[in-house]
């Protein structure tokens, strides 16, 4: 693979670094701050202002507002948005249901939901998980019954992620008990202003707030949120896992962590000389750097496949366990370069205010990082599932 840019790709590259420079919202800059830690507004900005520029689903079909980038431009993008650690936009709408409705949506409910997610004014979440059926996910048992022309949904969603802001929710609802547990699932689309509905926050051990209980008692839903056929759920819920997965890989953002993690160990001192140097740090960073690399090659194959019209498959899976690995080994050295000042659970935005911090500057909010990624290798489905998946659909065991 050529992995030199074109005289067009380079004046492409200027245009997208010019672009975040001048209209990356001054307020987020330099803010690493989890979603838990971020305002509803403050999450929604980058989106807003991608979407009057007509940048915000790259990824998408010209025909539902994809921009028809070469997957060197969207590479480029990625890029140039981890150089400028430009704030992640929520996948929920534009990278998983999103393309649910495109695909498998019937013509009134693309009229209908696809210009609230790509103007932002929809906050989707993802109603997948249970108490009981997370990895075997098909057990789940929040049903619905139709009543004329809806669907009553009983049951509980749990981890869902920032349901506290969400206006809609898409659903997992067993619609057939009797039938074979893949085969009696329906994929539904729920508005969250339903009477019935109630949303309880967990605290996660980074003390954020970013994901939830979600109650349904007697939830009225009309049968034209249905996505498809009743019964099918399962195929469209495994097309939208496809996705979330290769989306959660990071490559272009694990570059830049790396680069924040070197800068911390060449200015952390041993014996008097940067932690960098050290033969066993260096090694270690070294090995990430190789690792990731690897995987960047791979999330190109991915991709070129795509283009082609292949479909994430199972190398989604190697994506997913080999990108929130490297995440996690990143976060989990920055703990060890700074040692006990990551400790100190310093909000990392006001490290610059008068208020006394113990430490230096780039300490504050290693430990948030770390604690928070753990997460990356349970949600998405967990990474001792993806291995399942491989041994099962890539080496045939
Ligand atoms: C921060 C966060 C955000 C999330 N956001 C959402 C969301 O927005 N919407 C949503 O629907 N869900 C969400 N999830 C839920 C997530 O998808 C599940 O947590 C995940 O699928 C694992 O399910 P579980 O928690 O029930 O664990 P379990 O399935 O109980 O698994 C427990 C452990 O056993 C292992 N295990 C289970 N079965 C097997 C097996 N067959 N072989 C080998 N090992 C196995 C698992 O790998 C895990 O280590 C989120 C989770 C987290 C942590």
């Amino acid at each position: 693979m050529d992995m030199s840019f074109s005289p067009e790709e380079l004046a492409f590259r200027d245009e997208v670094r010019t672009f975040i420079a001048d209209n990356y919202p001054q307020e987020l800059k330099g803010g690493r701050r989890t979603r838990g830690e971020m305002s509803k507004e403050d999450i929604l900005k980058w989106h807003r202002i991608l979407y009057k520029k007509g940048w915000v689903v790259p990824h998408w079909p010209v025909e539902y507002g994809g921009t028809g980038w070469t997957i060197t431009q969207r590479y480029i993008w990625n890029e140039e948005n981890a150089r400028a650690e430009t704030s992640p936009l929520l996948p929920f709408g534009l990278s998983m249901v999103g393309p649910v409705i495109y695909t498998f949506g019937n013509e009134e409910q693309k009229k209908r939901f696809i210009p609230g997610i790509l103007s932002a004014d929809d906050w989707w979440c993802q109603g997948y998980s249970e108490p009981g059926s997370g990895s075997d996910l098909a057990s789940l048992r929040t049903k619905a019954v139709r009543e004329g022309d809806h669907y009553i949904v009983n049951g509980g969603k749990t981890w869902t992620t920032l349901a506290q802001f969400a206006d809609w929710m898409f659903c997992l609802v067993r619609t057939d008990p009797n039938a074979k547990a893949q085969e009696g699932i329906s994929f539904l689309l729920i508005d969250m202003k339903t009477p019935g509905i109630t949303v309880r926050p967990i605290i996660t051990m980074d003390g954020a707030h970013e994901v939830n209980e979600v109650f349904l008692e007697d939830v009225k839903v009309p049968v034209e949120n249905l996505i498809g056929e009743e019964n099918k759920g399962w195929t469209y819920a495994k097309f939208l896992l496809g996705n979330e997965r290769s989306g959660i890989a990071g490559v272009a953002r694990s570059k830049k962590a790396i680069e924040r993690l070197k800068n911390i160990a060449n200015a952390e001192l041993v014996d008097g000389s940067p932690l960098m140097k050290t033969d066993e740090f260096s090694r270690k960073v070294a090995e990430l750097e190789i690792d990731l690399s690897a995987l960047e090659v791979t999330e190109l194959r991915t991709l070129a496949a795509e283009s082609k019209g292949r479909g994430p498959g199972p190398e989604a899976s190697i994506l997913k366990i080999k990108g929130t690995e490297i995440q996690q080994r990143i976060t989990e050295l920055a703990v060890e370069a700074v040692g006990n000042y990551a400790l100190v659970q310093a909000p990392r935005m006001e490290v610059t205010g008068n208020e006394f911090v113990p430490g230096p500057d780039y300490s504050a909010g290693t430990a948030q990082d770390y604690f928070n990624v753990r997460k990356t290798s349970i949600y998405g489905g967990s990474n001792e599932i993806q291995h399942n998946i491989i041994a099962k659909m890539v080496l045939g065991l």
